[in-house]
C-alpha cells in the first residue's frame, strides 16, 4: 500500500462521483466502486456490505474475494469483524485478522488468504447502512491517514446509498425507507391512530457529497459557521432567557466557536468532501459517541452539538424548516423531542405523536394527555427512518408504532380502532345517564383538565364538572411568568366554557417533575419529596397570592372551588386558607369583584394528612385524593420510575383499606371527598374506589364512558363484600376476586 496524498483522496472521490453520474445499475456501480477503491488504496480486497434488514449484513460487492460469495455471505450485527464495525459504528483495524477475537471464517469468500483488515462503517447521521472493508495479504496495520481516507469514502458511499444509487435486486439493495419497521417504545398517552408521518424537523437532503474545489468549500463552511456563531450570539443576547436556556446556549456557543470542530470539517473538505458532507461526517461521529456515553450530562452536550450541526446544514443548504411540503390530512407528528408549547401549537389536528426520546412525566406527555392524542415515546431511531408522508400506525396503549405497515397489520389495527370507536359510541349513548350502580348508589363523575383545549370535552364526555383543573400547565407552556390579568382572563374563559358546572381549581403545583422554565431550578436530591407544590406557595407566597387574586376576579359573583396541592399537615392548610381569606378581604376592600361563595379544599397526597386532627376534616370544605402522588408515597414507589411504578396494585388490600379510612375520617363532618388520580379513570379501579365509599371521581374525559358503563352494571354492596372477603383472606391484591365477581355481573 502506498503513501496516500490528499489529491489521491480527492481523485478517488471524484471517480466515485463519476460512477454515480453514469446510467449504470446499482450492482454495476457497486462493482465499479469496489474496484476503484481497491485500486486507489493499493489493497487486494475491497468489499461492501449492506444491511438487508436491521440485524443482518450482506456482502453486496467485492474486489478480491470470490464473486460467488456476493449476496450469499451474511452476518448478524456484532458477528465477526464486519459485524463488529457495524455495531460499534467505528473502524476496526488489525494486521492479523484471523487471530483477532470474534473473527469469523467464511470459506465461501476465500478470505483466509488475507491477513490485514480495515473496516469502516457506512453510516449517515445515526443511520447504519453498511460496512466498507479493505483487506490485504501483507500483515500490516493501516495508518491513521488510511483509516481517515476510507472513512471519507464511506461517508460518500453513505450519501450515495441514501440517494438511491445502489438500488438493485434483493432486500440488501432495496430502496431505503420503504420497508415496514416496527418501533417498540413506551406509552406516553393511550389510544390508537392511523395516519401519515409529519416530521417536526424535516431531514436535510445533501445531493452533492463530493466537491472539486476545496477552497470554495472551505469558504462556504467558514461563512456558514460565521452565520451560525452570530445567530447563537444573538440568541444569547436575548433578554428573556432563564438559566437553563442560557446554559444550553452557552454550550452551543462553545461548540460553535470550537476550533476543533471547524478544523475537522475543513480536513474532511480537503479530503474531497463537500461542506455539507463534512458537517454530516462529523455529525455521524457525534451521534456515535452519543450512543456510547452513559453519562446523562455528556449526552445532553452531544445532543447540543447534534442540534448545532442541523442548524449548520440548514444554513449551508438553504433548506429551512419549511420545506414546502404540505401537512398530510391525518398527521402523526414524529420528532426527537418536543416542548409543550410547540406541541400545543399543532394542537388537536395531530392524530398521534411519536417521540424518539421523551418521558412519561414530560410536559409534552402532559399536553398529549390533555389533548387526548395517542403518544409513543422512546421510539429509537424513528427520526432517521421515517419520511414525511409515510403511512404509520400509533398504538399508544402498548407504546408501539408500525411505520409503513404491511396491509395485514394495518387491517387488524383498523379493526382495533373500529372496536374502540364502537365502544365510544356505546359510551356516548350513556352520556346523559347517571353513573348509578345496580343497587342505587350514584357516583359523580368529573373530568380533569389543565388547558383551554380540554374544555370542549366537558360537553361530550358527560362529566358533571371539572374535578381537577391543573393550573400549572398554563405556567409550564410559557417562557415567562404569566401576569395576574392574563390569568384572570384565562380562568374566566374556563368558567365560561364550563357553563355553570363546578370547576375545582388547584393552585400552582410546581416542583418535582414540573419545573417552570423561568424559575430557578432547585438542585434537590429527591424532588418528588422536596420543595414543591404548597411548600413553595407558603414559603414564597407572591405567586400564590397573585394566582388567588386572578381566581377571585375570574369568579366574579360565581361559586368558586379552590384546592391546595400536597397538604401534608393541618397547619399548612390553615396557612394556605388564611392567604385566600386575606386576598378575599383585600379584593373586597379594593372594590374588586369577588365570588358569591368559596369552597376551600385540600389535596390529600401524603398519607400523613389522612391522620390529621379531626379539626382539619371539620374545617376543610372538601378533600380530593391525589392518587398518583398518594400511591407513590404509600408504597414508596416513584411514579416516574418505569422499574417500580407499576409494581404495586392499586387494588392492594392495604391501599383499599387506606381509602376506607379516609372515607371514614370525612364522614362525621360530611366533608366532601373525591379521588382525582389516574386510577379514577380505570374502570376496575374506579369500581373498587366506589366500593370503598368514594362518591366522586375525577378522570380524563375519555375515561368517563368506560367507567360509567361498568359502574352501571354492578351491585356496589356486593362488590364491597367481595373486596372485604378477599382482604380478610390475606390476599395482597383483591384484583382476581373482583375480576371473578365481575364475570358474574352480566352486561
Ligand atoms: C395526583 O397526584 O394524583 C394528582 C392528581 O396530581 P398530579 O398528577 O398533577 O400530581
Ligand atoms: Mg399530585
Amino acid at each position: 500500500m502506498h503513501e496516500r496524498t490528499e489529491s489521491d483522496s480527492r481523485k478517488l472521490l471524484r471517480r466515485l462521483r463519476d460512477v454515480l453520474g453514469t446510467k449504470a445499475k446499482g450492482q454495476e456501480r457497486l462493482d465499479q466502486i469496489t474496484h476503484l477503491i481497491a485500486d486507489s488504496m493499493g489493497t487486494e480486497v475491497c468489499s461492501i456490505y449492506l444491511f438487508r434488514d436491521a440485524e443482518t449484513l450482506e456482502l453486496c460487492a467485492t474486489e478480491g474475494l470470490k464473486k460467488e460469495a456476493v449476496h450469499q455471505t451474511r452476518m448478524k450485527l456484532g458477528e465477526g469483524l464486519v459485524g463488529r464495525v457495524a455495531r460499534l459504528g467505528q473502524p476496526v483495524n488489525t494486521a492479523d485478522a484471523p487471530s483477532e477475537k470474534g473473527f469469523r471464517y467464511m470459506p465461501e469468500t476465500g478470505e483466509e488468504l488475507y491477513s490485514s483488515f480495515l473496516g469502516v462503517p457506512i453510516q449517515r447521521v445515526g443511520e447504519k447502512l453498511g460496512v466498507l472493508v479493505c483487506q490485504s495479504k501483507e500483515a500490516r496495520a493501516y495508518s491513521e491517514d488510511e483509516i481517515y481516507a476510507l472513512d471519507v469514502v464511506a461517508m460518500v458511499l453513505a450519501e450515495m446509498t441514501e440517494l438511491g444509487a445502489f438500488q438493485g435486486d434483493g432486500p440488501a439493495m432495496g430502496v431505503l425507507h420503504k420497508q415496514p419497521v416496527l418501533f417498540r417504545g413506551n406509552s406516553g398517552q393511550e389510544g390508537a391512530a392511523e395516519g401519515r408521518v409529519w416530521l417536526h424537523e424535516p431531514r436535510v437532503v445533501v445531493t452533492n457529497p463530493v466537491a472539486d474545489d476545496p477552497l470554495t468549500e472551505i469558504d462556504r463552511i467558514r461563512e456558514a459557521v460565521g452565520v451560525l456563531r452570530v445567530s447563537v450570539d444573538d440568541l444569547l443576547a436575548a433578554e428573556s432567557l432563564d438559566k437553563d436556556q442560557k446554559a444550553v446556549l452557552e454550550a452551543y456557543r462553545m461548540f460553535a466557536h470550537s476550533r476543533g470542530w471547524l478544523r475537522r470539517m475543513e480536513e474532511d473538505i480537503q479530503a474531497g468532501l463537500s461542506a455539507e458532507a463534512a458537517v454530516e461526517k462529523e455529525q455521524s461521529a457525534t451521534r456515535n459517541r452519543l450512543e456510547q456515553v452513559p453519562d446523562a450530562y455528556l449526552r445532553e452536550r452531544l445532543n447540543d452539538l447534534d442540534d448545532l450541526s442541523n442548524r449548520l446544514l440548514r444554513i449551508l443548504t438553504g433548506q429551512g424548516k419549511d420545506t414546502g411540503a404540505t401537512m398530510p390530512e391525518n398527521p402523526v407528528l414524529v420528532a426527537r423531542n418536543i416542548g409543550p408549547a410547540e406541541l400545543l401549537e399543532y394542537g388537536r389536528k395531530l392524530k398521534g405523536v411519536i417521540l424518539q426520546e421523551g418521558s412519561v412525566g414530560s410536559h409534552a406527555a402532559i399536553v398529549a394527555r390533555a389533548l387526548s392524542i395517542p403518544m409513543v415515546i422512546n421510539a429509537e431511531r424513528i427520526t432517521t427512518e421515517a419520511l414525511n408522508g409515510d403511512a404509520i400506525l400509533v398504538d399508544g396503549d402498548q407504546g408501539i408504532a408500525h411505520l409503513r405497515p404491511e396491509e395485514t397489520v394495518a387491517r387488524s389495527f383498523r379493526d382495533k380502532i373500529a372496536m374502540q370507536a364502537a365502544a365510544q359510541k356505546r359510551y356516548a349513548s350513556l352520556r346523559d345517564l347517571p353513573a348509578i350502580s345496580r343497587d342505587g348508589v350514584t357516583i359523580s363523575l368529573h373530568m380533569n383538565a389543565g388547558l383551554m383545549a380540554d374544555l370542549p370535552s366537558l360537553e361530550g364526555s358527560g362529566a358533571e364538572g371539572v374535578g381537577l383543573f391543573r393550573t400549572e400547565l398554563q405556567f409550564l407552556i410559557r417562557n415567562k411568568m404569566p401576569q395576574r390579568g392574563e390569568l384572570a382572563v384565562l380562568y374566566t374563559r374556563v368558567l365560561g366554557a364550563a357553563k355553570g358546572r363546578p370547576v375545582a381549581f388547584r393552585t400552582l403545583d410546581i416542583g418535582s417533575d414540573k419545573v417552570l422554565p423561568y424559575m430557578k431550578p432547585q438542585d434537590e436530591p429527591n424532588p418528588a419529596m422536596g420543595w414543591r407544590a404548597i411548600r413553595v406557595g407558603l414559603d414564597k407566597p407572591g405567586v400564590l397570592r397573585m394566582q388567588l387574586q386572578a381566581l377571585l376576579r375570574a369568579h366574579n359573583g360565581r361559586d368558586m372551588m379552590v384546592m391546595f396541592p400536597f397538604i401534608a399537615e393541618f397547619s399548612e392548610f390553615q396557612e394556605a386558607r388564611s392567604h385566600l381569606l386575606r386576598e378575599i378581604h383585600r379584593e373586597r376592600s379594593l372594590g374588586h369583584p369577588v365570588p358569591k361563595t368559596v369552597q376551600i379544599g385540600a389535596m390529600l397526597e401524603t398519607p400523613s394528612l389522612a391522620y390529621a386532627p379531626d379539626a382539619f376534616f371539620k374545617l376543610v370544605d372538601f378533600v380530593s385524593i391525589g392518587g398518583n402522588d398518594l400511591k407513590q408515597f404509600f408504597f414508596a414507589a416513584d411514579r416516574e420510575n418505569e422499574r417500580v411504578r407499576k409494581r404495586y396494585d392499586t387494588l392492594n388490600a392495604s391501599f383499599l383499606g387506606f381509602m376506607a379510612l379516609i372515607v371514614a375520617r370525612c364522614a362525621p363532618y360530611d366533608t366532601k371527598l373525591s379521588f382525582c388520580g389516574e386510577d379514577a379513570g380505570r374502570p376496575i379501579e374506579a369500581l373498587a374506589l366506589a366500593a370503598m365509599g368514594l362518591r366522586t371521581l375525577s378522570m380524563r374525559p375519555a375515561s368517563i364512558g368506560p367507567v360509567k358503563a361498568l359502574l352501571r352494571r354492578v351491585d356496589l354492596a356486593a362488590a364491597r363484600a367481595v373486596i372485604d372477603r378477599a382482604i380478610a383472606s390475606g390476599a395482597d391484591t383483591v384484583r382476581p376476586a373482583l375480576m371473578e365477581f365481575l364475570a358474574t355481573q352480566g352486561e
